[in-house]
């Protein structure tokens, strides 16, 4: 079931537990009013928290080896980056990948859906295929081969299985897109992506977010929830040594997290006084950097210590809508940022989430992102939506913006 493929194939002798599940917790999930943001009315709508649980996800490779941080991309050799082992070299190479004892790592074999912002395979294609790449490409998009979502399935299969499972489990239905670059840059190195690279990474998931959205709702999909996000490093998640981003389109059209739905109830009762638009972030103190299109700060109620948020000067809801300025100045100020944490010793796992207003919501949202640099909690800080923070985040601030100022 690799690509988010069911097919009569892969399905033969599997269960009906077997496929992409989502779960929405009982406890914790809540009808929506029907009106509450505009939404199509033809199936009950939720906000909570859910799960999706995915089998395949489990067989994607993993447990690369990390290396001491260089100091150029260049020192990036050949044999480095086969000795990290990259699946993706196989991709951009169009041709399988061996290790030098002979063992497969890649065989090549993708769905593309943009390369750099040219359309490439169709959003919802069934053929996986080894794929030449332009010499001049910086980013492609591709779909997700071990997928926490279903994309294309056979339409028997799918509704005997919705058949047999039961109410509280569905189908997990969806696109899973993975942005990368086309030359290896190493994850856990992040400053060292050239900012065109980082900013054709940005570009590259923006025309895929919108070529799929377009194809979904043409195969009627509606009111979807699209979540951009790095994962860097092996600690928050990152199961793969060169620089990648995801995006998890969900096409359930059953409702959003309680994350989501706490951001848009608060933009909502704002109304025309949207909160990003007017603040000052507790008189500048907490400020690390702002440019001609961005704004970076501590959040005054950190989730963990060194959280940064971020959001575009314009009131934008979504990450589709930023324009190539807005693109090129955020690859800049993210490289700086992560060098200046690189500086201070800041964990290099960290994470980048963009938070965005899903389509087909009739809701006013000012899209906005946080780095959120990896560390270990306990127990408690986990079973509310809380955190404990050591750190007063003007100081963190204080931290970060001194450290940036040589880059600045
Ligand atoms: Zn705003």
């Amino acid at each position: 079931m690799e690509w988010g493929i069911i097919n009569k194939e892969n399905f033969k002798e599997k269960t009906t537990y077997d496929v992409p599940i989502k779960r929405w917790d009982p406890l914790s999930t809540v009808t929506l009013a029907p009106d509450e943001f505009g939404l199509h009315r033809s199936q009950k709508r939720f906000s909570g928290h859910y799960s999706y649980i995915s089998p395949i996800r489990g067989d994607r490779p993993k447990g690369y080896k990390t290396k001491e941080k260089k100091s150029d991309a260049k020192d990036y050799t050949l044999d480095v980056i086969e000795e990290v082992q990259d699946v993706f070299m196989a991709i951009t190479q169009g041709k399988p990948l061996y290790k030098s004892e002979g063992k497969l790592i890649g065989d090549g074999y993708t769905i593309i859906i943009m390369e750099d912002d040219k359309k490439r395979d169709k959003p919802f294609s069934d053929s996986p295929h080894r794929i030449e790449i332009s010499k001049s490409t910086k980013a492609i998009t591709l779909i997700n081969r071990y997928p926490s979502m279903a994309r294309v399935i056979d339409s028997d299969i799918k509704s005997s299985i919705q058949k047999q499972l039961p109410k509280h489990l569905k189908l997990a239905e969806g696109i899973n897109l993975l942005t990368i670059s086309k030359d290896f840059y190493p994850s856990l190195d992040f400053s060292l992506i050239p900012s065109e690279v980082l900013e054709a990474i940005f570009i590259s998931m923006k025309e895929a977010i919108i070529y799929c959205i377009l194809e979904s709702i043409e195969k009627d999909y509606y009111d979807i929830p699209v979540n951009p996000f790095f994962n860097i490093g092996t600690k928050v998640g990152g199961s793969q040594p060169r620089i990648h981003s995801q995006v998890y389109i969900d096409l359930n059209g059953d409702g959003h997290g309680s994350r989501l739905e706490g951001y848009l109830k608060a933009f909502k009762e704002m109304g025309e006084n949207c909160h990003l638009c007017e603040t000052t972030h507790g008189n500048t103190d907490r400020i690390i950097l702002t440019t001609k299109f961005w704004t970076f700060y501590t959040t005054g109620s950190p989730i963990r210590n060194y959280h940064i948020r971020f959001h575009p000067n314009e009131h934008l809801r979504r990450f589709s809508q930023l324009k190539i300025n807005q693109m090129s100045d955020l690859a800049n100020s993210v490289k700086i940022i992560f060098q200046a944490m690189d500086d201070i010793n800041l964990d290099r796992n960290r994470n980048i989430l963009f938070n965005c207003c899903p389509y087909g919501y009739d809701a006013d949202f000012h899209m906005f992102g946080d780095i959120i640099p990896h560390e270990i909690i306990g127990g408690a800080e986990m079973a509310d939506d809380m955190r404990v923070a050591r750190k007063l985040p003007n100081i963190a601030a204080n931290e970060i913006r001194n450290s940036l100022e040589k880059y600045i």
